[in-house]
């Protein structure tokens, strides 16, 4: 607690330089909430893309929406960041609403057949307020429900199962697709796979990242075939080098994510690129689009 550690009384140094991070990072996030309350959600905030890539062909079949913030006084500061600091301070509703309106919009001006995804955090999916809200978005942009894909972490779920579960079933009943995020690094994975109305499971970039490594493989292998047994679509995040892709393509994996395609980007960016090369449009990627 932070009254304990900021004690100038401690029988040990040790403990001071723990309190002057912890004080540290207790300001910076104070320092943030403020930022957030204060903040013009429509013009410090954005949504970058991040294609969603199709093997063996190399399609792109849709996007995943990442959120950007760049406050005039702060600079940018990262979602992993800033939308805890958001859940806790009750923003996260209303900044969840307007990245998504923002999201379906921008990607209205894209071919129908490409899908978006889009993060929910826990708060979201489990307050039937957000939930009924993000389907009237979907309604008043008059998009198919299908094409959208909400992705939810299996930690989001777990502490109130009953809720989540509750406004999954709306969202899929209403159309849209649910993927499993970040999979592989919560603790019951399996077990929330089939208790989950889920269509979806994206396997976290930690085991890409460890790919030559055996069991890093053994695991990827076993979620991809898991999941085709399962009927479900399976996302392999983080692919960065071309002899991961090369493993990937060797295993049947399908979708695939990452910087070796390209990093999220501005969505002027991606309107650019399809014009240029058709991209968007379905034709193949080539090499490797520069990462930031
Ligand atoms: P996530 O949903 O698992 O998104 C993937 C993250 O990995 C993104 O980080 C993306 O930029 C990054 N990434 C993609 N390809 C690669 C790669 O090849 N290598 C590496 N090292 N990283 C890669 P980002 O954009 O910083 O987002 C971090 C997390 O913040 C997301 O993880 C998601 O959980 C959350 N987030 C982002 N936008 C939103 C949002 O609009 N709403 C909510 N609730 N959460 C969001
Ligand atoms: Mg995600
Ligand atoms: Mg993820
Ligand atoms: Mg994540």
């Amino acid at each position: 607690d932070y009254a304990l550690y900021n004690s100038k009384t401690s029988l040990r140094g040790r403990t001071t330089v723990y309190s002057a991070e912890h004080e540290a990072r207790i300001r910076s996030e104070r320092a943030i909430e403020a930022a957030l309350q204060s903040a013009d959600l429509a013009s410090e905030f954005q949504v970058y893309f991040q294609p969603v890539v199709q093997l063996p062909e190399r399609f792109v079949v849709g996007f995943e929406a990442l959120a950007r913030w760049d406050n005039p006084q702060l600079g940018r500061i990262a979602p992993d960041k800033f939308i805890p600091i958001a859940e806790r301070a009750g923003l996260i509703h209303r900044l969840t609403l307007s990245l998504f309106e923002k999201a379906v919009e921008q990607i209205k001006a894209l071919p129908g057949t490409l899908s978006l995804s889009f993060n929910l955090s826990a708060h979201d999916v489990t307050s039937a307020e957000t939930v009924a809200a993000l389907l009237e978005i979907i309604r008043r942009a008059a998009t198919d429900p299908r094409q959208i894909t909400f992705e939810i972490t299996e930690t989001s779920v777990i502490g109130s199962y009953e809720a989540a579960e509750t406004c999954l079933q709306v969202l899929r009943n209403a159309g849209v697709k649910l993927a499993l995020d970040d999979f592989g690094t919560g603790y019951s994975s399996l077990g929330y796979l089939h208790r989950l109305p889920i269509d979806c499971v994206k396997i976290d970039r930690s085991f890409v990242a460890g790919i030559k490594d055996p069991i890093a493989s053994g695991v990827v292998t076993s979620i991809v075939n898991l999941c085709r047994s399962m009927k479900m679509q399976c996302v392999v995040e983080g692919v960065e080098e071309s002899n991961q892709l090369e493993l990937l393509e060797a295993m049947h994996c399908r979708l695939v994510q990452g910087y070796h395609f390209s990093a999220p980007l501005p969505f002027e960016d991606l309107l650019a690129d399809a014009r240029e090369n058709g991209r968007v449009a379905g034709l193949p990627l080539s090499g490797t689009a520069g990462a930031s």
